[in-house]
């Protein structure tokens, strides 16, 4: 095996007029940076003004808080009016924190401006040092069941969505769980690595690893995922309304069956009475008063014709009785 030899030296050997300006641009809205980088959208935010980066200058994006994750260098291109067209844009190939950038970048958290020289050169030696052989630190991952997972792991996952699926993150992706597409900033990390690592006495696990482990679902999913209680599973099992495609709302429809007083009326079934219409819809939207039918079972082999799922009728007879909601037990 030869060792690639070094084509570049790093940038602090370098004379001081070789070394770009290079402005700092922490972003506290790590969501959305995340996201407007990882898709390569236009969203993505950079300084403007007099005071602000020039062409030629690097502009060092990074998001989140401690240890803050660097979502993007950029050397600053041509204007367009107001606006900054980056000519380069590197990353986020690989996860870089900055804290780990040299001793002392921790002074930096959350702020946005210009880097003295020195610091300058560190960035971004440092980012090619981490880039070159891996982030040395690791982070702390969060705890998925009881709040959000930490914002830093949150970021790395998109940004990292490139090295794990081999695609661009889109504004919309699959939840990894039901797989229907969902507007990326409202899929939720789900740590699957958790608990594994916890049975092997927490052993820390290094940033591509914890990516790796980190899968983006859907909040229904992510629900299923933790401990919950049997009310909020009933829920979420109910299909999604065909017509409005609200989730977790559909009220099952019983048929054929009288209402007494003595009666235990389930909370959350309709009743439809005894005029069965054929079809017989099983289930009941409220949001959009549509009723469906569900297991429809396609007979046709994979790879014909895609099946049509039934169109929601409207109920054109009286409207089913809703039983009052009944606190959950
Ligand atoms: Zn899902
Ligand atoms: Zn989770
Ligand atoms: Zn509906």
């Amino acid at each position: 095996m030869t060792s690639e030899p070094d084509m570049l030296p790093p940038v602090s050997s370098l004379p001081a007029w070789l070394v770009p300006s290079v402005y700092l641009n922490w972003s506290e809205d790590w969501l959305r940076e995340a996201v407007a980088v990882a898709t390569g959208g236009n969203e993505h935010l950079l300084p403007r003004g007099a005071d602000g980066p020039q062409r030629g200058d690097v502009v060092v994006t990074v998001v989140g808080s401690d240890p803050g994750i660097v979502a993007s260098v950029e050397l600053m291109g041509t204007t367009q009016g107001e606006d900054w067209i980056a000519d380069e844009l590197f990353g986020p190939d690989k996860p870089v924190l900055w804290d780990d950038l040299f001793s002392g970048a921790s002074a930096y958290a959350r702020s946005s401006g210009w880097l003295p020289q020195e610091h300058a050169r560190l960035v971004l030696d440092g980012i090619a040092g981490q880039f070159r052989n891996g982030a040395t630190g690791t982070l702390e991952p969060g705890d998925c069941e009881t709040g959000r997972l930490s914002p830093n792991l949150h970021v790395l996952r998109l940004l990292g969505h490139r090295q794990i699926t081999g695609a661009d993150l889109r504004h919309e992706e699959r939840c990894y769980s039901c797989e229907q597409f969902v507007d990326v900033t409202e899929l939720r990390p789900h740590d699957d690595g958790a608990r594994a690592a916890g049975k092997d006495g927490a052993a820390p696990r290094d940033l591509n690893r914890l990516i790796g482990d980190t899968y983006l679902v859907c909040d229904p999913c992510h629900e299923l995922l933790h401990p919950h209680p049997i009310g909020a599973q009933r829920a979420r099992m109910r299909p999604a309304c065909p017509s409005c495609h609200s989730r977790g709302t559909a009220k099952r429809i019983v048929w054929n069956e009288a209402i007494h007083d003595e009666m235990h009326l389930q909370h959350d079934v309709v009743y439809g009475g005894f005029d069965v219409p054929v079809p017989t819809p099983e289930w009941y939207c409220p949001q959009c008063h549509a009723n469906f039918a569900t297991g429809v079972v396609g007979t046709r082999a994979l790879g014909g014709a895609t099946a049509i799922p039934p169109a929601p009728v409207d109920l054109d007879v009286a409207p089913p009785v809703e039983v009052p909601a009944m606190p959950e037990i």
